[in-house]
């Protein structure tokens, strides 16, 4: 189903504007590169929201403005006071008054005389800027805006300030926007009408103009009526597309599956321990689900550690035993390869037939297992999100399973559920959601929790220790490793670039390696699979001490005797994160031990961020901290997997319209399941605006 013509302009890539330029365009790129679509389009624009907008109407004099706000002076420029040549840190002074004092107009770097030029001495100006108090004299360094007299109406006299990174300043921004703006077409209402009124809500092209090109600062404001509308936009669309997926399921039936028993009582007889009370449970919940003739659409939770590997082996049994094939994928092929050399002895004793999927297999050997799986021969497939994408065809596949879901978004979940087959859904997280975020992103899904670590586990004793000792953290590793211990050392976090990352863990390598020899290795996301694959299996087999690594062992990376986790920079990862890496440590018997390095000094809210995790490791109480002090993109991994995050609502302050959307999504398909009609063109539209329009071919008419 093509994207209505009618709302084109919205989807025009950012380059066709005017301004935009390659080097802006790449900036532009790099900021919104959360977004899968490649190059920025307008809506990417429109969807960033400002922070606040600065008010410039209220002209001041100097006398009246106060220091610290933004003001508009209208100003007589008395004397030029340039810099001395070739003193570049000495700034070039504009002395200015009005008819109530004296002001300094500050500017460094006065390249080319552009201050000259742009105030004549003699002549009249408008100037607005912070102003600033030094020695006793205001001033304003580096005004924002100096304009003759008949400009005045150039000047942005209602600004909005957008929260800039990577390059991008604000006023380009604001520059670029306000022309975006412009284009939005107008589009039929999505909003019930009641909703509407009983708000006043503008429409969406006029409360995105109100949020860009705001006539007064209330525009922009977080509960202003403009802001509501565009986050309860987001809201809807995303419970509208949760609503589809769950009717989906339930309307495209699954199949009831019947189990002997058979191969569980031999799984349980082959595994080297007992199944917790919740793996039980989870397991139990499970089949119950592939047991009724709706599909299971389940979420798995567990922090890590708490064993959801032997669950989804247990469901995929299960499956085996009803006659159908199971598919499990993971988020890389190291985990891939991980998930299947813990499974492939298990399903050796079951009596199962296992095989990996990955993108370095040779062709004739991959197609021979294709083949095997199009014949029903084999009966468990593992790899990684790719068997999705590539040409695998199964004979009769009826459970997938997804691990580590928040790098896996509701759209991956709409094309896994778009693949027609009848199959039952279980996806496994470890990142424990707050309650909040499970209506958001997980409305759709019913959920198992694993509320128990395996009987046997040690705490594992966290410290923070600032970086100045290094010295000592490596006499007590080296003693460490000596007694036969094993450990991980996760170099600093740059967000911002993997080649940084690259480097300050080849450094610590290469410095580990003077104090440890041949027992260190280094692994890091640019390797490839097999270099990785090859790393992780000397380490498990003991023949490496130290892994120095970037955080591709984030996630899922299981090696037990593994008892020391180092963490350099710890103050740059969120809590959730740095807790996925410690539970990489204490999977054995034996006492593990993280060590927090940072850097001094250390903030008062990091120092009592890092220090949450020296005292707990339940992973729900560190994911609220982190919650409150991050976010929810981040706590969700939004930013690295591309999952539509929400940008207009925000959780706390926004709670109410999520309610709303709620309700009125449930009511939309339980009046017009199908969206039919004009409505539905209107909420069809919705969907695309938000990204959310893979949910569209779910509607089938009928
Ligand atoms: P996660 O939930 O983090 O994916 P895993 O499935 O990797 O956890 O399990 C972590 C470790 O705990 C593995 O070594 C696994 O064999 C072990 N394990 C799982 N369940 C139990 C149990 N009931 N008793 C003891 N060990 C268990
Ligand atoms: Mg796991």
């Amino acid at each position: 189903m093509p994207r209505p013509l009618e709302l084109t302009p919205l989807f025009a890539s950012l380059r066709s504007f005017k301004g935009v330029g390659p080097r802006l365009n790449s900036l532009l790129s790099r900021f919104f590169a959360a977004e899968e679509s490649g190059s920025p389009i307008a809506l990417d624009l429109l969807m960033h929201m400002p922070e606040r907008a600065i008010d410039r109407r209220q002209q001041s004099t100097v006398s009246n403005a106060q220091p610290g706000n933004i003001s508009t002076l209208k100003l007589h420029i008395d004397t030029h006071f340039p810099a001395p040549r070739g003193k570049r840190n000495i700034p070039h002074r504009v002395l200015a008054h009005d008819e109530s004092g004296e002001i300094t107009l500050v500017f460094f770097g006065n390249n080319g005389g552009w201050v000259e030029k742009s105030m004549p001495e003699g002549e009249q100006r408008f100037v607005s800027g912070e102003v600033a108090e030094f020695a006793g004299k205001k001033q304003i360094v580096h005004p924002d805006y100096v304009v003759p007299l008949d400009k005045f109406d150039t000047m942005p006299l209602v600004e909005p300030v957008y929260p800039l990174t990577h390059g991008l300043s604000s006023k380009v921004l604001r520059r670029l926007i306000a022309n975006v703006v412009k284009t939005i077409p107008p589009i039929d209402e999505w909003i019930q009408p009641e909703r509407m009124n009983a708000n006043n809500w503008p429409s969406f092209a006029k409360a995105m103009e109100n949020m860009h090109a705001p006539t007064s600062p209330q525009d922009t404001d977080i509960l202003g009526p403009a802001r509501l509308r565009l986050a309860y936009d987001e809201y809807f669309a995303g419970q509208l597309t949760l609503q589809l997926i769950r009717s989906q399921m339930v309307v495209e039936r699954g199949i009831p599956r019947k189990f002997t028993n058979i191969l569980t009582r031999k799984l349980d007889a082959v595994l080297p321990f007992q199944l917790t009370k919740s793996q039980q449970n989870a397991i139990l919940e499970i089949k119950q689900d592939m047991e009724t003739p709706n599909r299971m659409s389940r979420l798995l939770q567990g922090d890590v550690g708490s064993g959801k590997t032997i669950v989804a082996l247990a469901a995929m049994v299960a499956m085996a035993e009803s006659g159908a094939q199971s598919a499990l994928m993971a988020p890389t092929e190291l985990l891939a390869n991980q998930h299947f050399d813990t499974l492939l002895p298990l399903c050796k004793a079951v009596g199962l037939s296992i095989t990996l999927i990955t993108g370095k297999m040779k062709a004739a050997e991959k197609q021979q297992a294709l083949e095997k799986i199009k014949t029903g021969e084999i009966q468990i497939i593992v790899g990684t999100h790719a068997l999705f994408q590539a040409s695998v065809t199964f004979a009769d596949l009826g459970l997938t399973i997804v691990d580590e879901q928040h790098r896996f978004g509701v759209h991956q979940r709409l094309a896994l559920s778009n693949k027609g087959q009848k199959s039952d859904l279980l996806v496994m997280t470890a990142t424990p959601i707050p309650r909040t975020l499970i209506l958001t992103h997980f409305g759709d899904m019913a959920i198992s929790v694993l509320s128990e670590k395996p009987a046997g586990r040690q705490p594992i004793d966290t410290a923070m220790v600032p970086a100045s000792t290094y010295g000592r953290v490596i006499s007590r590793l080296k003693k460490r490793v000596e007694e036969g211990a094993q450990a991980y050392w996760v170099c600093p976090l740059v967000e911002e670039s993997e080649i940084i990352n690259l480097v300050s863990a080849t450094d610590r390598h290469a410095a580990l390696k003077k104090e440890f020899g041949d027992k260190v290795s280094l692994i890091h996301g640019r390797m490839k699979p097999g270099e990785k694959q090859n790393i992780m299996r000397d380490f498990k087999d003991g023949k490496i001490s130290i892994l120095v690594a970037t955080t591709v062992i984030e996630v899922g990376v299981d090696v037990p005797n593994a008892t020391i986790m180092i963490v350099e920079h710890a103050e740059r990862f969120g809590l959730s994160q740095l807790h996925q890496l410690r539970g990489r440590v204490g999977r054995g018997e034996k006492n593990s031990a993280c060590l927090l390095i940072y850097q001094e000094p250390l903030g008062e809210t990091a120092a009592a961020r890092l220090n949450t995790l020296t005292q707990t490791e339940d992973g729900f109480e560190i994911a609220e901290q982190d919650l409150i002090l991050r976010g929810s993109g981040d706590l969700l991994g939004t930013r690295q997997s591309g999952m539509p995050g929400y940008r207009l609502a925000i959780p706390d302050v926004h709670k109410h319209l999520l309610e709303w959307a709620h309700q009125d999504a449930s009511q939309i398909m339980a009046e017009n399941p199908t969206l039919a009609g004009v409505e539905g063109d209107a909420l069809k539209n919705l969907l695309y605006v938000f990204r959310r329009d893979l949910a569209i071919p779910l509607f089938r008419a009928g």
